[in-house]
């Protein structure tokens, strides 16, 4: 019964969104992709000015004001676009703020079977460097923006999108760069990042809708023992690499706190309802006060699980000695941690001279931005723990019972990062969401041969279409 009126819905709702992408606004954002794919962004010979000027272009075309489109950056290859549509009265909320990134990992002709610059569709699928990271969000956004300004549509609050250079690598991050310099332009009450988030499917069916609402803090620290050396014939008990190598054997053993956060309890409450059942009950007992400990112990054996409820560290890199036959006078690891949100770099870096407990390894922050190393690492806890904003899920669920049924809406926390990890820092909660779904097994973003299915493109241009306006004001139709 259930699942027959599950299917009726299913029916009469799928031909109602499916049909409201008009033809026009089918070709619009396929040439928006087109363009964004065929310039290349790369960091070793692309620019994202390029790309950024292009969709400025386009945004003066369709209506916007030139003071509401700028492109800015630190140099004439990392530009950033920043375009703002304005609300319909001064006073109203504070903006939303869209980032995105423009730049793409490298890629090789040889290594594809089409040219990764060009964009291709077969099979229904689009090809291309960027389809999936990140320029079909990119020419989502833009097209939007671009159908609102063309209809006359006022939002209750200024929409500002920021399509940015260097997420994937460089040192110009964009996002970074704007908020740092041009804070203003950029200043929201809360941002969304389609970088991250989406829609799970297999074989094109839904099975998550999944937001990314929190993200870990990324730390590297140097550990370093130094000592005078000698001739290898006569070994003395203060060995470097036995100083370094024992410190990271008790890191090895050495567990982080449990620690749960809004975003984590939430998603583990909505997993626990489709897991197998010991991992269920596990999920209970975990989420439990006090939580189960025998519980969190089998948890933890899984990997994902286990990096969502505490900061792990992990040994990345090792290098020591200058000779076969010389005491090494140098031995150094790198220590790759990922923070738990309401933690500062610091407090973990205190943590480990505590774990690894040898005066005689030293333990400090390297730069991610620049490659410093500083014998202390920032105070800052920058991805303060979230809060759940029903101002931003509600109508998010809403629509997405309509585009994906049947595949629940959770939360979830990025284990890595993406550029919400400076939006946050500012104090902007920043939100993910790509609203493309991509199979589970076909994840190819800085693969070979990167795809998305048409059909995901354009529902992901109707929905952010509808999003946006349920977000600012326009009551459902
Ligand atoms: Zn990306």
């Amino acid at each position: 019964m259930k699942i027959a009126r599950f299917l009726i819905a299913a029916l009469l709702l799928a031909p109602a969104w499916a049909a409201s992408l008009d033809e026009p606004t089918r070709r619009l954002s396929r040439e928006i992709l087109q363009e964004l794919i065929e310039i290349n962004t790369t960091d070793s010979v692309g620019s994202t000015t390029v790309a950024a000027e292009a969709m400025r272009k386009r945004l003066l075309a369709a209506g916007f004001a030139a003071e509401d489109v700028t492109v800015l950056g630190p140099n004439e290859r990392k530009g950033n676009l920043v375009a703002r549509l304005r609300g319909a009265h001064a006073g109203g909320p504070k903006p939303i703020l869209i980032i995105a990134h423009l730049d793409v990992v490298e890629a090789r002709r040889s290594d594809w079977t089409t040219d990764p610059f060009r964009l291709v569709e077969q099979d229904g699928f689009f090809y291309g460097r960027g389809t999936q990271d990140m320029k079909g969000a990119d020419a989502i956004m833009v097209t939007t923006l671009m159908r609102f300004k063309r209809e006359g549509y006022r939002p209750d609050r200024d929409i500002i999108l920021a399509l940015t250079a260097d997420e994937e690598g460089g040192t110009f991050n964009g996002v970074d760069w704007l908020l740092k310099q041009h804070r203003d332009l950029v200043d929201a009450d809360f941002a969304l990042n389609p970088d991250s988030g989406g829609v799970t499917t297999q074989h094109g069916k839904a099975l998550a809708v999944e937001v990314a609402s929190a993200e870990k803090l990324y730390a590297d620290f140097e550990l370093k023992a130094t000592n005078p050396g000698g001739h290898s014939s006569l070994p003395v008990a203060d060995n470097a690499i036995y100083h370094v190598a024992d410190a990271l054997v008790r890191l090895e053993r050495a567990v982080f706190p449990f620690e749960l956060n809004a975003v984590t309890r939430a998603y583990f409450e909505n997993l626990a309802k489709v897991e197998s059942e010991q991992n269920a009950a596990d999920m209970r007992g975990m989420l439990a006060q006090p939580p189960d400990p025998a519980a969190i112990a089998r948890l933890g054996r899984v990997a994902q699980f286990n990096a969502l409820v505490r900061t792990t560290c992990v040994a990345t890199r090792l290098d020591a000695g200058h000779a076969n036959n010389a005491l090494p006078q140098s031995a150094r690891a790198i220590v790759n941690c990922r923070i738990l949100p309401g933690h500062s770099a610091e407090e973990v870096r205190v943590e480990l001279v505590r774990i690894l407990a040898d005066p005689a390894v030293s333990v400090r922050h390297i730069s991610d931005l620049t490659g410093e190393i500083a014998d202390r690492a920032p105070l800052d806890k920058p991805s303060a723990p979230v809060t759940l904003r029903t101002d931003v899920l509600a109508p998010l669920e809403r629509l997405a019972a309509q585009f994906w049924p049947g595949a629940p809406v959770v939360t979830d926390m990025e284990t890595g990062a993406s550029d919400s990890k400076y939006t946050n820092a500012a104090g902007i909660p920043s939100f993910g969401f790509s609203a493309l779904a991509i199979d589970r097994d076909d994840v190819r973003a800085h693969g070979k041969d990167e795809r998305l299915r048409v059909s995901s493109y354009y529902d992901g241009v109707d929905f952010y279409y509808q999003y946006l306006k349920a977000l600012t004001g326009a009551t459902a139709n």
